[in-house]
């Protein structure tokens, strides 16, 4: 099969941005494992379901379709679709972002999303990323990379990231606290808490520029 690149990380820390762009430049498909998970909480949410109703969210998880399309230019946002219905900006709204570790902490979800994330590296030539990439879903992995960043340089930069999407300004202070909600929860959690995964090389990105920590990457990947 073709390579595999995993890159897994906390929130915030420029996974998507550098996953893309890897993607672009080595000639791989780009796969953002944490949109699956976001669709399903948006679909939770839509359908009225509580979120501790885990028996119901198992049986949506199973029933549902979730389709991808991310364009080569990482400047436009990867196309999600839940059951044919389009919700590319829906699933980044703080609504959808403050329940979706909860959702993903649920094994049955896990179970069914890293199914299909696994068919879709069933012939290779991808570059993956989320919080288990390297660990559960392609531990097989030609190179796993693992990103971090504090807690308070990833808060600048979601919120550079919401004023250059004219999303509405959310403070520094509000954006820390959920970072750090957010890492503890994923960290914590029973199924595939997020953490370096076994040979994955651990990049620190403060203090780095975007270029300089994809052409780290793609080095990494010639060697
Ligand atoms: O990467 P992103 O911030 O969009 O991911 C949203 C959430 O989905 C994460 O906070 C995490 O709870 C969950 N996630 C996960 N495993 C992945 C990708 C995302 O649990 N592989």
């Amino acid at each position: 099969r073709q390579p595999i690149v995993a890159i897994d990380g906390p929130a915030g820390v420029g996974k998507s941005t550098v996953s893309r762009s890897v993607a672009r430049e080595l000639g791989l498909v780009y796969l953002d494992t944490g949109a699956m998970y976001r669709a399903l909480t948006w679909l939770v949410l839509e359908s009225g379901i509580s979120v501790t109703d885990r028996c119901a969210i198992a049986e949506l998880a199973n029933r549902c379709e979730i389709q991808l399309a991310a364009s080569l230019d990482a400047a436009q946002p990867v196309r999600v679709w839940i059951n044919n219905r389009e919700v590319t900006s829906a699933i980044r709204s703080l609504e959808v972002t403050a329940n979706v570790s909860a959702i993903a902490a649920i094994p049955e979800v896990r179970h069914v999303l890293v199914k299909q994330q696994q068919q879709w590296g069933q012939k290779g030539g991808l570059v993956a990323e989320g919080r288990d990439i390297g660990t559960q879903v392609f531990p097989d992995a030609d190179l796993k990379i693992f990103l971090t960043a504090s807690v308070q340089e990833r808060a600048k930069r979601r919120q550079q990231d919401f004023l250059a999407q004219g999303q509405p300004q959310v403070s520094l202070e509000q954006l820390e606290r959920d970072i750090a909600a957010r890492d503890w929860q994923d960290s914590n959690r029973e199924v595939a808490p997020l953490k370096k995964a076994a040979g994955a090389v651990e990049i620190i990105t403060d203090g780095k520029s975007i270029t300089q920590v994809i052409a780290e990457i793609v080095s990494q990947y010639d060697r």
